[in-house]
């Protein structure tokens, strides 16, 4: 299988404090990874240290290129989509304008409303929003829209933090679902991170578990998903 992405001895810092000790871990061409762990173990900042927000040492691999000295707007241009813990929707512009800011890196016209086209194919809820400010959308309608601000970005790589975050069960259940259409259709591979182990290990086909910004464990999410340590602690089973 082709790696779309490769990370290895990340560190990162928070200033003079150190969060991450030496992450490896990759996401396969088309493929789902997912990052679980409990609060404070380092899940949110691989993320922001791949997109290139926050100061880091080691290889950051895309697609056979090192990405890791690269500011986060080339990353972006690369293929790395990123929706944010908190999501990071603008609550005072309206849908579309939410969206054409996910096209700041593009020119081309016909494939961006393509791609908008797409976007409200796996949204329709948003179409008929379009012109509603974000910060009117329920909670659920801002994790749709922050997941479509990053799409028309145009990734190959989906970085996505706590997309279920104070969502209620049904929501989270459609979102994930259309992560998994994302994922099967358009072939975008997806590296995500969860506190909802259970729902994680069940979409992706490789897991990370980070505890105190170290890998505890990684392989086959199927492995990690029947591992007596991991059943314990992360899916009270
Ligand atoms: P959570 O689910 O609570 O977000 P997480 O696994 O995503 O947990 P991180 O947010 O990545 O964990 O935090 C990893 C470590 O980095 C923690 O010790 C945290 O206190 C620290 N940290 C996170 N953000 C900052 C920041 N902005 N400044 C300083 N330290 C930070």
């Amino acid at each position: 299988m082709t790696i779309l992405l490769d990370v290895n001895d990340l560190q990162a810092f928070y200033g003079g404090t150190q969060a991450l000790f030496g992450i490896d871990l990759t996401v396969t061409a088309g493929g789902i990874t997912t990052i679980i762990g409990a609060n404070g173990a380092g899940k949110t900042t691989t993320l922001r240290a791949i997109c290139g927000t926050i100061r880091t040492t080691g290889d950051i691999v895309l697609s056979g290129a090192r990405v890791d000295r690269l500011a986060t707007e080339d990353r972006v241009r690369r293929g790395i989509g990123h929706v944010p813990d908190g999501r990071g929707t603008f609550t005072d512009l309206s849908v579309d304008e939410n969206l054409r800011l996910g096209t700041w890196t593009r020119r081309d016209a016909p494939a961006i409303a393509r791609d908008l086209d797409r976007v409200f194919g796996y949204f329709p809820r948003l179409a008929e929003r379009r012109r509603q400010m974000a910060g009117t959308l329920s909670g659920g309608e801002q994790q749709m829209l922050a997941i479509s601000r990053a799409l028309m970005g145009a990734p190959r790589l989906l970085l996505l933090d706590e997309p279920s975050f104070g969502l209620a069960p049904l929501v989270v259940a459609e979102i994930f679902a259309i992560m998994r259409r994302i994922n099967a259709e358009d072939g975008i591979a997806i590296l995500l991170v969860e506190q909802n182990a259970a729902l994680a290990l069940d979409l992706a086909d490789t897991a990370v578990l980070l505890e105190n910004g170290r890998v505890a464990l990684s392989g086959p999410a199927a492995m990690l998903r029947n591992d007596d340590g991991v059943r314990r602690a992360y899916l009270g089973n």
